[in-house]
């Protein structure tokens, strides 16, 4: 915590000590959600380029520096972060781009991004001394925060909808976490949690409402530039749910802009589910966020009503980026092509961002001789069902040589 400078309403601009123990600015309730603010000019003289080149801590914490959490357990975490950037070669020259990466945040411990918000969350509840956290979840972050907790020997009550994958509820399950599964929808799981949380008072993991947890997200854009040597691409594609990683991704870039390691912050282009859309429609229409139906098979960015609507809108317009939705089936294809060209296994919302981004190719958004980074969010042996809906049968075959001859066409 030691360069935090303060915290920062992101509705009204009210900055508030960062010795209070809030979670969200008490003027403006709920909806207002604090921003994390630095002393950038003194980071300046310590987070520089042969900072990190000595820095041989190759998980998330190598941005503690830069991140709001004080440096005592961090050693006692899963390792969280620093996964492979991949420059493509193959999908590249399929959608015909010069310069296409792709970070793989289905490796880490508990297979997907959240993990980089659920580490921190352990550790701010160790800070605080609370050993029961609480959050509720479309799935992985609810599966994250199990994993992570058990480590630090930390107590998990998790809400999660009805409709979430077997995967992770096995992983909930196998984490040890007390599991509510509730009869609703996402909406209604969060609402839920949240009442429970209040009367119980147990740490809170949703992450709209605790600033930290954005904080946490934000390192992968952070290690997007390290790994490309503080270049950042023209472009970064993340698909959208309640909006905190997008907010995280623009903050990672907007943070490392303020102390001088990068030139610009990439546009952002946020995506979402055709069935599933309410920023896109507020973009389009320009209006407030309205509560939509949630009608994906994209579980983890099926958020009909978003719990961190300012940070995700101020993510790609102050990065001049925009918006776009997919179908179900253009995600069900770019899983296939992802996996058939690079070998990595998406979950839906995990490939949604690379779905987003044959669209934008398509519609010009993005032309070919743009750099791109997609993000894939999250692993995709966490949801089979949706994957075997995407893909044909495998040819079922008696032990005999001949029979197979004759599958495989060697055979009259
Ligand atoms: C949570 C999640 C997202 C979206 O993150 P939000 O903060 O909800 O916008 C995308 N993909 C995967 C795999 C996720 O788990
Ligand atoms: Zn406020």
């Amino acid at each position: 915590m030691k360069f935090v400078k303060n915290y920062k309403c992101t509705l009204c601009g009210r900055e508030y000590s960062k010795e209070e123990k809030i979670y969200t600015c008490p003027e403006c309730g709920e909806k207002g959600i604090l921003d994390v603010e630095y002393d950038y000019e003194a980071l300046k003289s310590v987070i520089t380029p042969a900072y990190f080149e000595d820095n041989k801590d190759f998980s998330m914490w190598r941005y503690k520096y830069i991140m709001s959490v004080e440096d005592e357990s961090l050693d006692e975490t899963l390792k969280v972060g620093w996964t492979p950037l991949y420059r493509s070669k193959l999908l590249a020259d399929k959608l015909g781009l010069r310069e296409l990466y792709i970070k793989d945040e289905g490796l880490n411990p508990t297979a997907s991004l959240k993990d980089r918000a659920s580490a921190v969350a352990v550790i701010k509840a160790k800070e605080a001394r609370i050993d029961t956290i609480a959050c509720s979840s479309t799935g992985n972050a609810a599966s994250s925060l199990a994993g992570n907790a058990a480590r630090l020997g930390l107590s998990t009550v998790i809400f999660v909808p009805e409709r979430a994958p077997q995967g992770k509820l096995a992983q909930l399950l196998i984490y040890g976490a007390k599991v509510i599964s509730v009869k609703g929808d996402y909406r209604e799981t969060f609402e839920l949690s949240k009442k429970a949380i209040e009367h119980w008072g147990w740490y809170n993991r949703n992450a709209a409402i605790n600033p930290h947890l954005v904080e946490g997200k934000k390192t992968v854009a952070m290690e997007i530039a390290e790994q490309l040597k503080w270049q950042v691409p023209d472009w970064v594609v993340v698909s959208v749910g309640d909006g905190c990683t997008i907010g995280g991704v623009y903050k990672g870039f907007h943070d490392l802009c303020e102390i001088g390691l990068i030139e610009r912050v990439p546009k952002i282009l946020g995506v979402q589910a055709e069935g599933c859309c309410p920023f896109y429609t507020a973009y389009k229409e320009n209006e407030p966020l309205r509560p939509t139906k949630e009608n994906t098979i994209a579980d983890s960015i099926s958020v009909g009503v978003p719990r961190n609507p300012v940070k995700a809108m101020n993510a790609v317009s102050r990065s001049d980026g925009t918006w776009i939705t997919v179908s179900d089936d253009a995600i069900l294809e770019a899983m296939k092509l992802l996996g058939s060209t690079e070998g990595i296994f998406g979950e839906p919302a995990g490939v949604a961002g690379l779905a987003g981004l044959v669209k934008a190719i398509d519609e010009n958004i993005i032309s070919c001789d743009e750099s791109v980074s997609i993000i894939v969010t999250g692993n995709g042996l966490k949801d089979v069902k949706n994957a075997l809906a995407a893909v044909k049968a495998p040819i079922t075959c008696e032990p005999d040589i001949n029979k197979l001859k004759k599958h495989l066409g060697d055979l009259q």
